[in-house]
């Protein structure tokens, strides 16, 4: 069984170089992606972008992080206008994988209550830590919508037929996870911020902070790995890789 994926840009935002590859100087505007993924057993999203929430209180929500996170969330940039431009309503979806729970990966979460939520144990277990949410690392408002949810440990096979894979890419925050997609054209690997940038998986040059570096690395050599057997890798932040592949309305196929 095949799938196919339709790209989103759900705003941009604009860092610290340095923050995705250390000691470079200058700053880097950045698309945010989210992914729709279309499979006969049902609709998944990977991952959900911002909360509309941050438009009116970024101070709020990131709290010290604000201060270097310039975020550009326009009109129709959102998840749920962006599902309804290809037709779609929120329950139309059947399962929301986040990545991790950063606020750029799971703002949107709240508009699919109905979905399922799949994470990686380890990261539930890291946003439940109230130090976190006062750093703006965690916000609870973005992830913490009580929906079905199943935490796992490892590798999984959504669909029991290989053409959905989640696996395990920690480093970048204690349980990140990553997302292989049998397309009819080959795998993709949905890679998310355990590898930002094309330069990262081509050089290793690293972020200049992680959670753990050496599992971080460990995940970009897994990549290596999956492109090496012919998977094209979708890079997490990547401006010059996001204008090579279609957006929606237009699938990958
Ligand atoms: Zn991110």
């Amino acid at each position: 069984m095949t799938a196919r994926i339709f790209a989103f840009e759900c705003g941009e935002i604009t860092v610290p170089t340095d923050s995705f590859l250390a000691g470079e100087q200058g700053s880097l505007t950045v698309p945010v992606p989210a992914y729709l993924i279309d499979h006969p057993e049902g609709k998944v999203l990977f991952d959900t972008g911002l909360n509309l929430a941050i438009r009116q209180h970024k101070e709020e929500l990131l709290g010290p992080l604000a201060a270097t996170q310039d975020v550009r969330f326009p009109e129709g940039a959102d998840i749920v206008s962006q599902l309804k431009r290809l037709g779609l309503e929120t329950y139309d979806i059947r399962y929301v994988i986040n990545s991790h729970l950063h606020y750029d990966h799971c703002g949107g979460n709240q508009h699919f209550p109905r979905a399922t939520v799949l994470w990686q144990q380890r990261e539930w277990k890291a946003a439940q830590n109230p130090k976190t949410w006062a750093a703006g690392i965690y916000i609870p408002q973005d992830f913490d919508h009580g929906q079905e949810l199943v935490r796992l440990e490892g590798e999984h096979d959504l669909y029991g037929d290989g053409a959905l894979v989640l696996f395990p890419t920690y480093g970048h925050t204690p349980g990140h996870q990553s997302l292989r997609v049998q397309l009819a054209s080959g795998p993709v690997v949905l890679a998310a911020d355990c590898c930002y940038l094309k330069r990262t998986l081509d050089y290793l040059h690293m972020p200049r902070s992680v959670y753990r570096l050496e599992e971080a690395r460990a995940s970009v050599m897994k990549l290596r790995d999956l492109q090496a057997g012919g998977a094209r890798i979708f890079f997490g932040h990547d401006p010059e890789f996001w204008q090579t592949i279609p957006k929606a309305p237009t699938a990958i196929a």
